[in-house]
């Protein structure tokens, strides 16, 4: 699963560049994202259509990345007892500060392998739990308009109450996609870049601002 990644673009590069701008940006994204019609959206994924036919496809191989926000991993250290870092790490892309420290944005679902860490069995281990990217899979928002990640569920039937449902979950992930991403920005301190380093700290900037792990 490899999806949501540009939706409210912040992944793509640093966020150093018009902060407040881009702020701005996403506080109108945040408001038009609030009219969009669960209606609408709904209908819309009838006519693509969708039926999970729980190959387990998304949460297995090298493009499995699942973002997940900090109540999120929260929420599953609760249901399973389990460390923040036990939980989540932060991704691979990011950038190093001129102390040696490395950079990086938002967390990802821990794997084992080249499978999420909680995929156990054929089935999720933590599905009451599971991060609301998994539970709208394989359907995302894209300034406002569904897109879909590849899946072999695509095109089956999906009843009306299901796709309301999907598209209830779809709009309350696009809105905290926007709401997390403009706290990312508005807590965000910028450094100044310098060289990769051995030993130095990793840096994760999220919603809640920095968190500094040993690496
Ligand atoms: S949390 Fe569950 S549904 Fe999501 S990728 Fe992991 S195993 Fe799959």
């Amino acid at each position: 699963m490899i999806e949501g990644e540009a939706e409210i673009g912040i992944r793509d590069q640093a966020p150093r560049i018009d902060l407040q701008g881009r702020i701005a940006g996403l506080k109108e994204a945040f408001l038009a994202a609030k009219e969009l019609s669960l209606t609408d959206l709904s209908l819309r994924i009838r006519e693509v259509g969708f039926r999970c036919q729980e190959c387990g496809e998304c949460c297995r191989g090298e493009d499995n990345s699942v973002v997940v926000f900090p109540q999120e991993i929260r929420f599953i250290q609760m249901a399973t007892g389990q460390e923040w870092l036990a939980v989540a790490g932060p991704p691979e892309e990011g950038e190093w500060d001129r102390e040696g420290c490395f950079h990086t944005l938002e967390w990802r679902l821990l794997k084992e392998k080249e499978s999420c860490r909680f995929y156990r069995d054929g089935r999720c281990s933590i599905y009451p739990s599971r991060p609301i990217l998994c539970c709208t899979y394989p359907f995302y928002l894209d300034e406002g308009r569904l897109m879909h990640s590849e899946c072999r569920g695509l095109g089956g039937r999906i009843e009306a109450e299901e796709a309301d449902e999907l598209a209830g979950q779809l709009l309350k992930r696009y809105q905290i996609e926007i709401q997390e991403a403009i706290h990312l920005l508005e807590k965000y301190r910028d450094f100044e870049r310098g060289e990769a380093k051995e030993g130095g700290a990793c840096i994760v900037h999220d919603s809640e601002g920095e968190h500094r792990i040993s690496r």
